[in-house]
């Protein structure tokens, strides 16, 4: 009798969000608030509009990197919060994803340096990791996006999502608008509620998950024994 439980895929690939999705904290904010308390106030009034979909993406991000102006001293220390939060059984679940021959790609918003060491911690090839490239000034300060960066804006993800020519099926998992703005690219988008739930992102998902346990079930399926088994 096979006493260990043999799970399939469901989907080719899963793609997942990094702020308030894979990692509890969203890295912008958390930015500002080691800045001060003034700038940290600006910055989530603009990144909660946004993520309600009340206002384009793309305005507020350079305004809220200016507002910060982070260091690669403040680019380091976000990558440790970023390590420090990671959902409970998300690493797990990435590795179950990867044993059964799952695409796992982060997409993201965030800060590509930041979100570099979560990625290695979680086994996501660098190649699968899309996220937004920044520069610095002569002060060291990171204000500017490093060229064209689709991700700082609100169409991003359908955007490089639908450049990636990935194996289908394809699911998207996130919290955000910019996360179902991905639903015309994917096959299924999961809104994931763990960190933050926003009903105008609900309302538009094929299903929900409160945490990593409830998405084994939405990502894997119960293998039907081999024939020697029965
Ligand atoms: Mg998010």
């Amino acid at each position: 009798m096979n006493t260990g439980t043999a799970w399939t895929a469901r989907f080719a690939t899963v793609v997942f969000d990094v702020d308030s999705t894979i990692a509890s904290i969203e890295g912008i904010d958390w930015l500002a608030e080691r800045r001060s308390a003034e700038v940290a106030a600006q910055c989530i009034a603009l990144t909660s509009r946004a993520m309600a979909g009340e206002i384009p993406f793309e305005e507020v991000y350079t305004h809220r990197l200016e507002l910060i102006r982070p260091t690669q001293v403040d680019l380091d220390a976000l990558a440790e919060a970023y390590l420090a939060s990671v959902a409970p059984r998300a690493a797990q679940l990435i590795k179950g994803l990867h044993a059964v021959g799952t695409t796992v790609l982060l997409v993201s918003g965030g800060l590509h340096a930041a979100i570099e060491p979560l990625a290695r911690l979680l086994d996501v090839p660098a190649q699968h990791v899309h996220a937004v490239r920044v520069s610095a000034n002569a002060h060291g300060e990171f204000v500017f996006l490093d060229g064209a960066q689709p991700l700082a804006t609100q169409q991003g993800k359908p955007r490089v999502i639908s450049q990636l020519d990935l194996p289908r099926p394809t699911v998207m998992i996130g919290d955000g608008a910019t996360d179902a703005a991905a639903r015309g690219v994917v096959d299924q988008f999961i809104a994931y509620t763990g960190a933050a739930r926003r009903e105008s992102v609900v309302a538009v998902a094929d299903a929900v998950a409160e945490d990593f346990v409830d998405l084994v079930p939405l990502l894997l399926a119960i293998a039907e024994p081999d024939e020697e088994d029965r």
